[in-house]
C-alpha cells in the first residue's frame, strides 16, 4: 500500500494547510509499523486477489487482526473501486449516471463506526469528514453525517445504510458495501445481510451492469453457514446468457426520484422468489444478471489469532450485586496484582457503569488516590504513570467492537441488556440477563491481546457450565415492526421471500404487519401507504415516526414540542441518578421546579425549553438541576437533527425560521399527549381499585418506575414510553392520561 497522499497537493495546500499536511502524513508514516504487524496484513493481496476474481467474500479473524481499519484501505485503490459512468435506461430515455468509487462499511454501533472513521483517516493522512472536502474519510450515524464530497471510505451504521437504500435503492455511490461484524445478529446486520445477497447474486441493470463487492466480517460466526447462505442466492443454472434472460431485456424504471413513489422499483422487485426455490437444492433459479458463473461464487479468508492464555477465575458464590462485586474486584486487582495493565469491566448499562463510576471515585478519594476525568474518547490514551491503572467501564460494546489496549484484566459481570419482545405486552423491554458462553470467551479474550492477563467472571463455574453456548439472534426475539417497515420501503412486496439468515417465526412477522396497519402504514391490502414512506424516512422507530407525523398535521401543530421529547427519550438518562444520599434532598427541590403534572413526556419538554432558552448558561443550568449536561447536549444534536429532516420532509420551514415554543399550557399538553397515544396506545395501564397499574392490553401487572415524576401518584390511567423488567415490571417515561383518550386511541 502506498503511503498516504492529501487529495490536494502541497503545492495547493497553501502554508498553513501544508503545515496540516505535513502534520497528517508524518501521523500517518508513524503508523504504518503498527498496520503491517497486524496479523491480517499478510493476507491483503489474497483478499485483493479474491474480489479481482469474485464479488463477494466471506472474511473471519478474531477481534484486533485488523479487519475493521485495514480492509477498507486494501480496497480503495482497487481498479474496480473506481467511479465509473455508465448508461441506464429510465422511464422513456437513457441517462448518464456514475456508479460506484466510495466503499461503505456497516457497524452495528455509533461509536465504533466514528472511532473507526477517525482511526482509518489517521491511517490514510486525511482529515476526517466534513472536516475538510480533500477528506477520504467519513462516517454516518443517526443524527451525526460527516462526509465531503471525496469521501472513499465511509463508516456506517447498518441502520444509516438501510436508510440510504431509501434514496439510493442499487446503492450506486458504492462499489463496495463491507459488512462489519455480522456475529452480532443484530436485525439491521440481517437485514443489510439479506438486501447485499439480493444485489450481487441478482440483476444489476439499476448499477449498468457494474457489480457491488460485498465483504461480509465476523469475528466469530459460524463461516460455514454464511457460505451456504450466499452461494444460495446465487442461481444454481449457471450457463444463461444475457440475451434469453427476460430480466435483462425489462427496462429499469428508474423510480427513487422524489414524488414518484408509486412507480418504485427496487433491485428487489426485479428477483422473483424462485430464489427459494434455488435454497432448497432446486435447479429452477434464472441467472439475473446473465453471467456466467463457475461453481463457488464465495470466496473465503480465515485470518489468524493472535491471543495470549488468559486465567480464568470464577467466584466460589453465587453474587447477588455485581456492581458492588465489581468495585471490590477492581481494587484487589489494583492493590494485589504485581503486574501493571488496565483493567476493562463489562457492566449492563449506563446505569451501573454511572453508579460505579461513582462508587470508584468515592472510593479512590478516600484512599487519597486521583481519578482523571470520564471521557469517553479517554479510553485509547495509555495510562499516564506506570502505578496507576486506567479502569475501563463498558457494556457489551467492548466484547467485540472497540479495542482498548492496554488491557490485562477484565472483570466480567456476566449480565447484559438485551432487548426481548414480550409477547403478552406486544412490546420490547430491556431485560438484564446472563450473557452466552460465546459473549463470556469474548469477554475473556479481550484480557489476553497483548501479553497474559487475567479474568474475573462474576459468577461460578458452575454458573458458566450452565449459559447458553450462543445468543440468539436479535430478529428472533425482538420486535420485528421497524424491520417489516424497512423492507415494505425498500420495495419487498412478500416479507416472507425475504433471504433472512434466520427468519422471524410466521406469527411475529404477522403481528408486525398488523401494527403498521393500525399506525397507518401500510394499507389493507398490505402494500405501504403514503404515510408509511414518510415514516420509513424518519430516524426513527415506526410509533414514534407516527407520532411526529400526527403532530405534523395542521389539527394538532405541536411538532416541535414532540421533536423536543422524541429527543429526550432518544437519549439515555437525561436527568443525573443519585447515589450519594446527601445531595438528594437538595436534587429533588431542583427537580420539582421542572416536573409536570401531566408527567413525564411535558417534564421533558420542560427540561428542554428552560435548558434552551436564549438567556441560559446551559452548563450551569444542568448542574443547578442534576440534569445531565452532556445528555443534553446530545438531545440538541437530536433534536437539530430531527428539526432538519423535517424541514427535508417539508413538515416544517427551515429551523432558522421557526420559533420555538417556551411553555406549553395545559391544553396543548392535552393534545401533545394524545398525539402519542396515537401509537402509544397499547403502553397504557389502567388503575386498579387495590392501587396497582395493570396494562390496558394484556392485563399485567406494572408499577411506576421510581425515577418517574409520576413515582407513587394513583392515576386513571398512565401510558409510557417503555417497560422495564429488572426485579419486577416497571414503566418508565410515564403520563397521566384518561381512560377515554385511550379507548378514542384504539378505535381508530
Ligand atoms: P478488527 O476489526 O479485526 O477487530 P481493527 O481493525 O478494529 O480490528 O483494529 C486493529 C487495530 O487497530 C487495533 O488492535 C488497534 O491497535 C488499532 N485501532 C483500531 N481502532 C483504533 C482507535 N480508534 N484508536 C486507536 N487504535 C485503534
Amino acid at each position: 500500500q502506498k503511503i498516504p497522499k492529501d487529495a490536494r497537493s502541497p503545492a495547493q495546500a497553501g502554508r498553513s494547510g501544508l503545515q496540516k499536511y505535513g502534520q497528517l502524513a508524518n501521523k500517518a508514516r508513524s503508523l504504518i509499523s503498527i498496520r503491517t504487524a497486524l496479523p491480517i496484513w499478510t493476507h491483503q493481496t489474497e483478499i485483493q486477489r479474491h474480489l479481482q476474481e469474485k464479488d463477494i467474500l466471506l472474511l473471519v479473524g478474531e477481534t484486533g487482526s485488523g479487519k475493521s481499519t485495514q480492509v477498507p484501505q486494501f480496497l480503495v485503490n482497487e481498479s474496480w473501486c473506481r467511479p465509473q459512468k455508465v448508461r441506464i435506461k429510465t422511464k422513456g430515455n437513457t441517462e448518464n449516471v456514475t456508479v460506484g468509487g466510495c466503499i461503505a462499511i456497516t457497524e452495528p454501533r455509533r461509536v465504533a463506526a466514528i472511532s473507526l472513521a477517525r482511526r482509518v483517516a489517521t491511517e490514510m493522512g486525511t482529515p476526517l469528514g466534513s472536516a475538510s472536502p480533500a477528506s477520504q474519510v467519513g462516517y454516518s450515524v443517526r443524527f451525526d453525517n460527516s462526509t465531503s464530497p471525496n469521501t472513499r471510505i465511509k463508516f456506517l451504521t447498518e441502520g444509516m445504510l438501510l436508510q440510504e437504500m431509501l434514496r439510493d435503492p442499487w446503492l450506486r455511490q458504492y462499489s463496495a458495501v463491507i459488512v462489519d461484524e455480522v456475529h452480532e445478529r443484530g436485525v439491521n446486520v440481517d437485514l443489510v445481510a439479506g438486501f447485499v445477497r439480493n444485489m450481487v447474486a441478482g440483476n444489476k441493470e439499476g448499477r449498468g451492469g457494474i457489480p457491488l463487492k460485498v465483504v461480509i466480517m465476523s469475528a466469530t460466526a459460524d463461516m460455514n453457514r454464511l457460505k451456504d447462505f450466499y452461494e444460495d442466492g446465487f442461481p444454481s443454472n449457471t450457463t444463461k446468457s444475457s440475451d434469453s434472460d427476460p430480466a435483462v431485456n425489462r427496462t429499469y424504471e428508474e423510480s427513487d426520484r422524489e414524488g414518484d413513489e408509486d412507480g418504485y422499483e427496487s433491485p428487489w422487485s426485479g428477483l422473483s422468489s424462485d430464489n427459494e426455490d434455488a435454497s432448497a437444492g432446486g435447479q429452477l433459479g434464472e441467472a439475473p444478471g446473465g453471467s456466467t458463473y463457475s461453481a463457488g461464487h464465495v470466496a473465503t479468508c480465515f485470518i489468524e489469532g493472535r491471543q495470549y492464555p488468559v486465567v480464568a477465575i470464577y467466584t466460589p458464590e453465587p453474587v447477588r450485586d455485581f456492581v458492588d462485586a465489581s468495585l471490590r474486584t477492581i481494587f484487589q486487582i489494583h492493590y494485589g496484582e504485581p503486574m501493571p495493565g488496565d483493567i476493562l469491566v463489562f457492566l449492563t448499562g449506563q446505569d451501573d457503569i454511572e453508579a460505579l463510576e461513582k462508587l470508584i471515585e468515592e472510593y479512590a478519594a478516600g484512599m487519597g488516590s486521583e481519578v482523571p476525568m470520564h471521557v469517553q474518547q479517554r479510553v485509547f490514551q495509555p495510562s499516564p504513570h506506570p502505578n496507576m491503572r486506567k479502569v475501563i467501564l463498558a457494556t457489551n460494546i467492548a466484547e467485540t467492537s472497540v479495542t482498548v489496549s492496554g488491557v490485562r484484566y477484565v472483570v466480567d459481570c456476566g449480565k447484559a441488556k438485551i432487548k426481548q419482545f414480550r409477547t403478552r405486552l406486544g412490546l420490547d423491554s430491556l431485560l438484564v440477563k446472563p450473557i452466552s458462553k460465546s459473549s463470556a470467551l469474548q469477554r475473556r479474550g479481550r484480557a489476553g491481546r497483548e501479553s497474559t492477563g487475567k479474568c474475573y467472571h462474576l459468577y461460578t463455574e458452575s454458573e458458566y457450565s450452565k449459559l447458553e453456548p450462543s445468543s440468539t439472534p436479535e430478529i428472533l426475539r425482538c420486535d420485528v415492526t421497524h424491520a417489516v417497515l424497512t423492507m415494505k420501503a425498500r420495495g419487498v412486496d412478500d416479507i416472507m421471500s425475504f433471504p433472512f439468515l434466520d427468519s422471524p417465526p410466521r406469527e411475529s412477522l404477522e403481528k408486525a404487519l398488523l401494527q403498521l396497519f393500525s399506525l397507518g402504514a401500510l394499507t389493507e391490502s398490505g402494500s405501504i401507504s403514503h404515510l408509511g414512506r414518510q415514516m420509513a424516512k424518519l430516524p426513527l422507530t415506526p410509533a414514534l415516526a407516527r407520532v411526529l407525523l400526527t403532530a405534523a398535521a395542521p389539527e394538532t401543530d405541536c411538532l416541535l414540542e414532540v421533536i423536543d421529547i422524541i429527543s429526550c427519550l432518544s437519549v439515555e438518562n437525561v436527568f443525573i441518578n443519585l447515589v450519594n444520599e446527601d445531595k438528594k434532598e437538595e436534587a429533588d427541590v431542583a427537580r420539582k421546579e421542572l416536573l409536570r403534572r401531566e408527567g413525564d413526556h411535558l417534564t421533558l419538554l420542560n427540561t428542554v425549553q428552560k435548558y434552551s432558552s436564549e438567556n441560559t448558561d446551559r452548563r450551569k443550568w444542568a448542574e443547578q438541576h442534576f440534569v445531565s449536561h452532556r445528555a443534553m447536549q446530545a438531545v440538541m444534536d437530536v433534536r437539530k437533527q430531527l428539526l432538519a429532516q423535517c424541514h427535508h420532509q417539508k413538515l416544517i420551514p427551515p429551523p432558522s425560521e421557526l420559533n420555538t415554543p417556551s411553555n406549553t399550557s395545559p391544553e396543548r399538553a392535552t393534545v401533545i399527549l394524545k398525539c402519542f397515544l396515537t401509537a402509544f396506545a397499547n403502553n397504557t395501564a389502567r388503575l386498579f381499585p387495590d392501587g396497582s397499574y395493570k396494562t390496558v392490553i394484556g392485563n399485567q401487572t406494572v408499577a411506576i418506575h421510581p425515577a418517574s415524576g409520576l413515582f407513587g401518584r394513583k392515576l386513571e390511567a398512565i401510558m409510557y414510553h417503555e417497560y422495564v423488567f429488572t426485579n419486577r415490571s416497571y414503566a418508565r417515561g410515564v403520563s397521566a392520561v384518561q381512560m377515554d383518550w385511550i379507548e378514542e386511541a384504539l378505535a381508530r
